[in-house]
């Protein structure tokens, strides 16, 4: 009997020991990792003061900054532009930002030091910074500042929203690179916390459109589906006001009515799929145009190996698989003529 005992004994110790070394493991690796990690800044909106807190390996600094610091209140800009001479369209850069800032500074979009460098020239990023790669918020900030610099020149950028940043800002984390669990436990917040209400980036997000028309173009993260346009009226002003008063809508109450299914079912402008998957007739391309008062829709979210064009010019897939880190491309549309641009910032006409 007393065997048995000691037998159970000595088995449960060395579960113990064997759970306590496992634990051990991770805490050391966890702190390995924690010493690699620098990130930010993030800015915190705390009452009226403006707290910014940076990660610089592994150890998070904060730093009260004066109240005009950064902007804290955004108006969202127009979303009807007419009479541009020149346009630049690239989407899911997904945190490859290295590669995002090489192909902007082989097509002069951006100068060496990462300026403007496009003029009264209007860039538009067709939606998903967010989520899979580690350098989301460096490409935020630079979009930030970029907008600001853009205007001042005469020129814009134009920042939509794609399913991604909906997710994230919805505390959707599934496609969270693993470095922002360890900035999250050190800035502790939670990741949809560090673009909330509270901080600077979240305001700015939060102003953001999801459709924008230039000259004849219109630009949206997934694209127009017939079913979304016979559902909905197309007032590009009024769509966007919906979508951005739905980031701090919870899911169970979009999902209460069809709203949900409607402005993020599969059919919906962030998730639509349907010029590359649906076999759609060159009529339903030419309906959709017609109802949407447009020439051309220029959509990512479907990924290709380049900028590629589709329906006899109507319709453009600036998704060019920037989220690999390995290669990208760029849209431009000058005087109503239209090309991709590569990584090495050469000219291609279409296939
Ligand atoms: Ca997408």
């Amino acid at each position: 009997m007393n065997k048995v005992y000691l037998y159970i004994f000595l088995f449960l110790i060395s579960i113990s020991t064997t759970f306590s070394q496992e634990n051990k493991n991770i805490k050391s690796n966890d702190r390995e990792e924690i010493s690699n990690i620098n990130d930010g800044p993030y800015i915190l909106i705390e009452k009226n003061n403006l707290i910014e807190k940076t990660i610089v390996n592994g150890k998070v600094l904060s730093k009260k900054l004066t109240s005009n610091y950064y902007d804290t209140v955004f108006t969202p800009n127009k979303e009807i532009y007419k009479n541009i001479k020149k346009i630049a369209a690239l989407s899911d850069i997904h945190g490859q930002y290295d590669l995002a800032i090489k192909l902007l500074k082989k097509n002069k979009i951006i100068d060496k030091k990462l300026n403007w460098n496009f003029g009264k020239g209007h860039l538009v990023i067709v939606g998903d910074i967010f989520d899979r790669g580690d350098k989301v918020n460096e490409m935020l900030l630079l979009i930030y500042k970029l907008e600001k610099q853009a205007k001042i020149e005469g020129g814009r950028v134009h920042f939509l929203l794609g399913n991604h940043e909906y997710m994230v800002l919805h505390n959707d984390l599934r496609y969270i690179h693993k470095k922002y669990l360890l900035t999250s436990k050190l800035l502790k917040l939670n990741y949809n916390e560090l673009y909330g209400n509270k901080t600077v980036l979240g305001r700015w997000l939060r102003s953001k459109p999801t459709i924008l028309k230039i000259n004849d173009y219109i630009f949206v993260h997934g694209g127009v589906s017939k079913e979304f346009i016979t559902k909905n009226n197309f007032d590009i002003d009024i769509i966007n006001k919906i979508m951005r008063t739905s980031i701090d809508r919870t899911k169970t109450e979009m999902k209460s009515t069809d709203f949900y299914k409607n402005f993020y079912g599969s059919k919906s402008l962030i998730w639509y799929r349907g010029y590359f998957n649906d076999n759609l007739k060159d009529q339903d391309i030419s309906e959709i145009l017609d109802l949407t008062n447009s020439e051309h829709i220029v959509v990512g979210h479907c990924s290709n190996k380049e900028v590629v064009s589709l329906y006899d010019h109507k319709i453009f897939g600036v998704d060019s698989s920037i989220k690999k880190g390995k290669y990208g491309e760029i849209l431009i549309i000058k005087n109503n003529k239209f090309y991709r641009k590569t990584l090495k910032g050469t000219k291609k006409k279409f296939k």
